[in-house]
């Protein structure tokens, strides 16, 4: 007989058997190039904090005093009284640096990017997404009422066919910088296909801002497009500035529709205050600290060169996240767990959060890691491939 407990239980023992059950790491310190676990320290080429900003004195200090200043909690929504001048300043300060009229808040990229998503789109529309698009960015299209197209990865004649055949307003998404894969969006291309079709094209660059670019605005800047082809602008807090929250920025409408629509907006708690004073301080290093940038970029030339004489299943990515394409989900694990007795900490990538058949190694780099540590990265990968 069906029932909630033995449903569970089977879910439960379904991803055992299959190799996908997940299970949390607890961390007793600080994100950095090294980090503790369980009493032991590791060097970790997981976490999404590009630049080495989530712990860096000048972010800890500026959320400090705005704690002292504002307290901890906002208190209540953006449109009642949880809005503070912090949070308006960051605003500002987004707006500038993507070069966009206007900026805003949300407390997390998945509720950005659904709600961004919900409020656009209307029964009728239609929305085509890069089938490897982030969970949050399929979760808002399907639930967007409107008709739901994904294309094949960066295939933009496909996606030109597709637009050649919708009768509706048209709204193309994609990554900047994709999340598992770390290759980054054919920009300019899609832009001159939602040009030439008359769609908006939203990118979520997460993974770009930051990182990407002269300045650090991200994918869309070092593709050389402003808001005219990127009507849509979003990225995330939690990644490259190290803190916590995302963004989307565009025109004046744009920002006041989402203030009056974005459920995901509207009916939840703004973030501390504290929170969007450090991020604006991080803000503020990422334009004045240019180094981190490059420091990045050598980073990401060593180890793929590193990786390229030893033999290892590099895939096709430039950025900060450099997975290695093993395949089979239980070889993967297996890895992971050899790497980490080894003393590095890096994710095993399986289904659902990939295609079945593609689990990988996700490997990221810091701004904060040296050159030793890649190297000693590259010394443990190849001690780990030669056993296996
Ligand atoms: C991390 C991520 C998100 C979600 O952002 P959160 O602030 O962590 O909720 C959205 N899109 C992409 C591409 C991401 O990598």
């Amino acid at each position: 007989m069906a029932s909630f407990p033995r449903r569970l239980a089977a879910v439960l023992s379904r991803r055992r058997s299959e190799g996908l059950y997940r299970q949390r790491l607890t961390l007793d310190s600080a994100q950095g190039p090294v980090v503790r676990v369980d009493g032991r320290e590791y060097l970790n080429f997981c976490s999404n904090d590009y630049l080495g900003l989530a712990a860096h004195p000048r972010v800890v200090a500026a959320f400090q005093q705005a704690a002292a200043t504002y307290g901890v909690g906002s208190g209540a929504s953006h449109l009642v009284c949880g809005h503070s001048a912090p949070h308006h300043a960051l605003e500002e300060a987004l707006a500038e640096h993507t070069g966009r009229p206007r900026a805003l808040l949300f407390s997390s990229g998945y509720m950005a990017n659904t709600g961004i998503l919900a409020s656009l789109l209307q029964a009728g529309d239609y929305v085509f997404e890069d089938r490897l698009n982030h969970a949050s960015l399929l979760d808002g299209g399907l639930h967007s009422g409107a008709r739901f197209q994904r294309f094949p990865h960066g295939d933009v004649a496909a996606l030109r066919t597709r637009l050649a055949a919708a009768d509706g307003l048209k709204l193309v998404v994609v990554d900047g910088v994709f999340s598992m894969d770390g290759d980054t969006a054919p920009l300019r291309e899609l832009a001159s296909a939602c040009a030439a079709q008359d769609a908006w094209l939203m990118v979520d660059d997460a993974h770009g801002f930051g990182v990407m670019g002269e300045r650090g605005a991200g994918s869309t800047e070092a593709a050389g497009l402003g808001g005219a082809e990127v009507p849509v602008l979003m990225a995330t807090l939690g990644k490259s500035l190290g803190t916590a929250g995302a963004f989307v920025a565009g025109s004046e409408d744009l920002i006041e529709a989402l203030i009056q629509q974005a459920r995901t907006y509207i009916y939840t708690t703004a973030l501390p205050p504290a929170v969007a004073a450090a991020s604006l301080a991080s803000l503020r290093l990422l334009q004045e600290e240019a180094w981190r940038r490059e420091h990045l970029a050598n980073l990401v030339t060593r180890f793929r060169g590193g990786a390229q004489q030893l033999g290892l299943p590099l895939m096709n990515s430039a950025s900060a996240i450099q997975p290695l394409l093993l395949g089979d989900a239980a070889l993967a694990v297996r890895c992971s767990e050899q790497l980490r007795e080894r003393g590095l900490l890096i994710g095993a990538i399986r289904p659902p959060t990939v295609p079945a058949g593609t689990s990988r190694l996700r490997i990221t780099l810091s701004a904060a890691h040296s050159p030793e540590h890649v190297d000693r990265l590259l010394e443990q990968l190849a001690a780990c491939w030669s056993g296996s």
